[in-house]
């Protein structure tokens, strides 16, 4: 884990774009140019739709190209710069029948955004980045996730230096489909790794 996020330059950043973007909205409401309800469906739309489709690009791929997952997962950060993603430095850590990835920044909030666009307020939550080190599988519960005991839960800890993404598995009964079929699978959620990827469709 690293220490260097503890960086207030860093948290003061973050801490000046929210309170920016909060008085924008504040101000657009008031003149009436839009509603709180408008801004929330934007947000969740960033948030669910729009942000993760990067990265949902990015475990496709790595799903039917095994090459591409062996250098993914060496070098997250060089891996997803063929595919055209950069500015962030990236680990990848892949989930297997024995091994579940959890990720949570506990500092603050560091997220990969531009794989997995804007972070879901619950990541930033205080007992979130707490309780996911303390206890990730009653956290993982809670997402509605039950993991076996014999599953090894591993928890990493982004900071602004280095980001984590997890390599959701593979969903049974995909074999033929489409990278960009198997792409629409990939949740925001299964990325963070609160979440597996998505069943396709008649397929439990
Ligand atoms: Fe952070």
């Amino acid at each position: 884990m690293s220490g260097n996020h503890a960086n207030g330059h860093h948290l003061e950043e973050e801490e000046h774009a929210s309170l920016r973007a909060r008085a924008l909205e504040s101000l657009l409401i008031e003149k009436g140019l839009t509603s709180s309800d408008m801004v929330d469906r934007v947000i969740s739309m960033y948030e669910q739709d729009i942000g993760p489709r990067n990265g949902a690009k990015v475990v496709a791929r790595a799903w039917v190209d095994p090459a591409f997952k062996a250098r993914l997962l060496a070098d997250g950060t060089a891996a997803i710069g063929e595919l055209g993603y950069g500015g962030v430095l990236l680990a990848v850590v892949e989930n297997t029948p024995t091994i579940h990835n959890l990720v949570v920044c506990t500092l603050c909030s560091c997220y990969p955004s531009g794989l997995l666009g804007l972070p879901p307020v619950w990541y930033k939550s205080f007992p979130y980045r707490s309780r996911a080190v303390i206890e990730p599988r009653a956290v993982l519960q809670e997402f509605g996730l039950e993991l076996d005991d014999s599953i090894e839960v591993r928890v990493w800890d982004s900071s602004s230096e280095l980001r984590y993404m997890v390599l959701p598995e593979r969903p049974a009964g995909t074999e033929g489909l489409s990278e960009d079929e198997l792409a629409d699978l990939v949740s925001r959620d299964s990325m963070i790794g609160v979440a597996k990827a998505n069943a396709p469709a008649g397929v439990s």
